[in-house]
């Protein structure tokens, strides 16, 4: 009998998280406080994170054990289902096998409270009551909230106005939740009071979003703030993701040759691939393609310097592939995939060629996200759907070269809640965004300088 889902008991469930920092070619250039641009220590970060989560942002131990209360809550929907796309193969007539790691199954529908619900229990055990965030689109806010409301902590969203006013569903998620949402700029905080005095009606960004955070949390003694995405921390919560993928294709007896995840900020990606990455630098050969929108394309059109995670300036500044810190990505559907920077070990690893990227237009890719759902039923999230793309394109090469291929891509979510973008792609209004050449010069131009150190 041929089989379409890939399971993994509850038993089977990883017990520790893989940090990839011990495994790189070279470390990462080290973060830099924005003040004195000098390396950050954990003293620098102790006023917006608990030291659990610091201490794993510089840690040189390989596996990390994922503590029990974690765990628990994990088997609330993990492990999570791998499936063969046996209808996408059929539809497509390749000869390649293409599998894919479901990730929507958890209560917010993504990968996203793999990291929430680890962040939530370190806070707690610290001794915190209360964790703020930003969000865009809302579904980081939504997993906070999730996570927030298992660990009994107070939760405060600050959601970018324009999404709080167009995209009401995730609010309801949140509130649902327990989280308190607050339409940014707000009057909340200095950063929000300051933006609202020069323009009252200002709809918003995250780069705002991100400062109101950082200002409740450092403003209030028994609050922290909590990220999403791009951290040392957030990839290695995430890598439990790739730790089952890889036992389950183990089980169905198969290694991918290819693996593929889209590339917001690099979280989903990472904890996908970098479980495969150890084979790779010991000469294994499997390609890995990060996949990013040509409206945000951060690794294929950005420039690896040290630049700002913010657009207030007040958060660490990283060496990264970045499209410059006061970069506004237009209005795409994927509101995950429009941060300017990314990861800074996943940005090392393209620096070595370890790691490949492409772009595509989302045009295209919803059009592979509609023969998804109308194959394998599920309707992919608009930034997983990037992932799903680019396997399918490569499934389309094997057809032609004869070729039978083992791809892996990484479904980070589904769509559920983003049928608006269904609908307006499907009466043909979605407008494709090019990158324009002139901001890779205007980024380069607005980079900080960086003091030599040793
Ligand atoms: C947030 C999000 C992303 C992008 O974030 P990464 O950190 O790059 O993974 C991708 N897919 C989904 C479904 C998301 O919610």
């Amino acid at each position: 009998m041929e089989s379409y889902k890939i399971l993994l008991s509850e038993e089977e469930l990883p017990e520790s998280w893989y940090n990839i920092n011990p495994d790189l070619p070279r470390l990462p250039d080290p973060p830099l406080n924005p003040q004195t641009r000098k390396p950050m220590g954990p003293d620098d970060l102790s006023v917006l994170f608990p030291m659990g989560l610091i201490m794993q942002e510089v840690s040189m131990e390989r596996w990390i054990p994922i503590p029990e209360e974690v765990r628990e809550i994990y088997k609330l929907w993990r492990p999570t289902p791998l499936f063969r796309a046996r209808q996408l193969e059929k539809a497509l007539d390749t000869p390649a096998k293409i599998y894919y790691k479901y990730e929507g199954v958890s209560g917010p529908g993504s990968h996203k409270p793999n990291t929430a619900v680890a962040q939530a229990y370190y806070n707690k055990a610290e001794g915190i009551k209360r964790l703020t965030t930003e969000t865009g689109a809302g579904q980081w806010g939504s997993a906070l909230a999730f996570a927030c409301n298992l660990f009994g902590l107070e939760c405060t969203v600050y959601m970018v106005r324009i999404s709080y006013e167009q995209k009401p569903y995730r609010k309801s998620l949140m509130n649902l939740w327990g989280a308190e949402v607050i339409p940014s700029p707000s009057q909340k905080t200095q950063v929000g009071r300051t933006i609202l005095s020069e323009e009252p009606g200002s709809l918003g960004s995250l780069g705002i979003a991100i400062s109101e955070a950082v200002e409740d949390a450092a403003t209030h003694e028994d609050t922290h703030y909590s990220l999403g995405s791009v951290l040392n921390h957030v990839i290695l919560h995430q890598t439990v993701v790739g730790l089952e993928a890889k036992k389950q294709l183990e089980k169905a007896g198969d290694y991918p040759d290819l693996i593929i995840g889209c590339c917001g900020g690099g979280s989903n990606f990472s904890g996908l691939c970098f479980p495969f990455m150890l084979d790779k630098m010991k000469g294994r050969n499997v390609r890995m393609i990060a996949v990013e929108p040509t409206a945000c394309p951060t690794l294929t059109r950005g420039i690896y310097a040290y630049d700002y995670g913010d657009s207030a300036r007040i958060g660490p500044i990283a060496k990264m592939y970045t499209l410059g810190h006061s970069f506004v990505p237009a209005g795409i559907h994927a509101g995950g995939l429009r941060y300017h920077g990314d990861s800074p070990a996943l940005c090392l690893l393209y620096e070595e060629k370890l790691v490949e990227a492409v772009a595509y237009h989302q045009n295209p890719v919803f059009e592979s996200a509609v023969l998804f759902a109308r194959t394998e039923g599920i309707v992919p999230a608009p930034e997983s759907a990037h992932a799903l793309k680019c396997a399918v394109d490569e499934a389309l090469k094997c057809r032609e070269a004869g070729e039978e291929k083992t791809i892996l891509f990484g479904l980070s979510g589904h769509g559920n809640f983003d049928l608006a973008a269904y609908d307006a792609y499907l009466a043909g209004e979605l407008v494709d965004y090019e990158y324009p050449e002139e901001k890779v010069k205007k980024a380069l131009e607005e980079l900080p300088e960086i003091p030599a150190y040793s």
